[in-house]
């Protein structure tokens, strides 16, 4: 007897082979039976004639993290068939955590929501107080260097000392013994933007003696972008490592085009037998926080520090100079203003979903002055959407063989207080776009390959052997897509609107998406590396 049977459908089986109809059976959390089960008897039938039966998708690049604690029914990831998070990245995670630093960590967060107060007094204890409620979804966990770095010395611009470097690898060790997936960086972002290349070597060898991967956002995404890549590829060389570049991108547009160099230093990086991979989210628009903009020394000693530097005419003038000058690589000036959307305000609603350029306008400010103006009006944590990225770019970054699917984004809902800012639509729209635009419709990938880089692909990168994958023996994450319908719908205007054609989601043997709607059942768990 099985608890589950689905018939009929085709079943793309994550390995990235072409689909086959047949019927899959599922006890407890387990898929035990593939083939003819017509005569099988199932507490549960589910035709599914016409539509692909797939492996639940695994996002390999999201911050869900700092939203699963007011969203454990994951709604905006579920409702795309994500059945698996990976979390923890760009240097950012809220664990571990030190007494000494926790305020300094707070302000680093990218959000903070009700019931996150940083008290765990270890990575585990923290993994714990995430798993205790229910998750509607699986998470995987990375510990972010800019995390590990503020615990051992806050948000000090400068080497670390010895004791402090081990602090940050005994920390990341002890981690990595608690199920921890690897280490990842954020080396725009202060105060991971502090440390060298040795540095991150330093402590990277800690989570490679765990077997962990580095995970690299990457020191440059614009004019800087192929040394960047050479500086994450000498990571994985000098720890012995895979590295997983994140979101890869040509940022700018005088760096159009550089997404094929970044692809050949991996292949060729590949070809010495390093193991190198990359994800993309199918957007020509990035997001992060708004204070990205300023120099990364602004943000020495903190949020606060960086507060009171704005406030004082001094402090003010130096930065408002750095970022206008044309010296080193000015994301604003990259961008330009009319290109720079605001995003999550909570006091400056007036400037929700609004150019930077036409907000500065109606204040008779300039673009600069306005900017600034909004962070400290919003206290330091305001986002931006940046138009900044070439389609075709996009598209050769999605069919490369290297590159798996990664949102960027987060388990996000259009209700309550989420609802409120405008996001940037990758949080409700990445695989389903991937699937529907990118392989259907523009046939830049074969949906099988699509399928692949969304499961089988990041689950090898994550070494879960019992998931992203449909086969007897595996865990019954699964999601059932109509092919002809799939797509996304959110938009930057209306960012807060579930895809077409995820019909249904398991997640580890429970429905949670069942005929387009929420069961509100929370089977999802922490996962722990093996
Ligand atoms: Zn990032």
């Amino acid at each position: 007897m099985l608890d589950l049977k689905i018939s009929g459908a085709e079943v793309m089986d994550g390995t990235g082979s072409a689909g086959t109809r047949t019927d899959v059976g599922v006890r407890d959390d387990r898929i035990v039976a593939i083939g003819d089960l017509s005569r099988e008897h199932a507490g549960r039938s589910l035709h599914a004639a016409g539509k692909v039966l797939a492996p639940g998708f695994i996002d390999m690049h999201s911050h869900s993290d700092w939203r699963l604690w007011e969203n454990r029914r994951a709604e905006s990831k579920i409702r795309q068939g994500v059945t698996t998070e990976v979390v923890g990245n760009c240097g950012f995670s809220p664990a571990p955590v030190v007494p000494e630093f926790r305020d300094d960590l707070r302000g680093f967060a990218l959000h903070v929501p009700p019931g996150m107060d940083f008290t765990w007094p270890t990575f585990d204890a923290y993994l714990s107080a995430l798993d205790r409620d229910g998750l509607s979804l699986n998470v995987a966990h990375l510990v972010g260097h800019g995390t590990l770095r503020i615990a051992a010395m806050g948000f000090a611009r400068r080497a670390p000392m010895p004791n402090e470097l081990a602090t940050m690898r005994a920390l990341l060790a002890e981690a990595m013994d608690e199920g921890a997936f690897g280490l990842s960086t954020g080396l725009i972002y202060a105060p991971g933007s502090y440390s060298t290349t040795d540095e991150i070597v330093e402590v990277a060898r800690a989570a490679a003696r765990g077997r962990g991967f580095y995970a690299s956002h990457m020191r440059g995404e614009g004019a800087t972008l192929l040394e960047a890549v050479r500086e994450a590829i000498t990571v994985g060389r000098e720890a012995d490592m895979p590295v997983q570049i994140s979101h890869l991108k040509a940022a700018g547009r005088p760096n159009w085009g550089k997404v094929a160099e970044a692809l050949a230093l991996i292949d060729a990086a590949r070809a010495d037998g390093l193991d190198v991979l990359a994800d993309a989210y199918p957007y020509t628009a990035s997001s992060t926080s708004l204070r990205t903009l300023l120099p990364d020394w602004a943000l020495e000693g903190g949020v606060d520090a960086m507060l009171a530097r704005l406030t004082d005419s001094g402090g003010r003038a130096k930065i408002r100079e750095a970022v206008t000058s044309t010296r080193g690589e000015s994301m604003s000036l990259r961008v330009g203003w009319d290109n720079v959307m605001i995003v999550g305000t909570t006091k400056r609603r007036d400037a929700e979903g609004r150019r930077l350029a036409q907000i500065a306008a109606e204040r008779k400010l300039d673009p600069v002055d306005a900017m600034l103006e909004l962070l400290v009006d919003e206290g330091g944590r305001a986002g931006v959407i940046l138009f900044q990225m070439d389609e075709g770019d996009v598209r050769r970054a999605l069919a490369h063989p290297a590159v798996m699917v990664g949102s960027d984004g987060s388990s996000l809902a259009p209700t309550g207080p989420m609802a409120a800012s405008k996001p940037h639509p990758r949080s409700y729209g990445t695989f389903p776009r991937v699937l529907g635009r990118f392989a259907r419709d523009e046939r830049a990938l074969s949906l099988p390959q699509a399928v692949h880089k969304m499961t089988g692909m990041p689950a090898r990168r994550l070494a879960l052997r019992d998931r992203g994958v449909v086969r007897v023996g595996a865990r019954a994450d699964l999601v059932v897509f109509d092919p002809r319908r799939v797509i996304d719908v959110a938009t930057f205007e209306e960012p807060h609107r579930y895809p077409e054609g995820i019909e249904h989601v398991v997640v580890n043997g429970r429905f949670v998406i069942k005929d387009g709607e929420h069961t509100g059942s929370l089977p999802g768990r922490v996962l722990r590396h093996q």
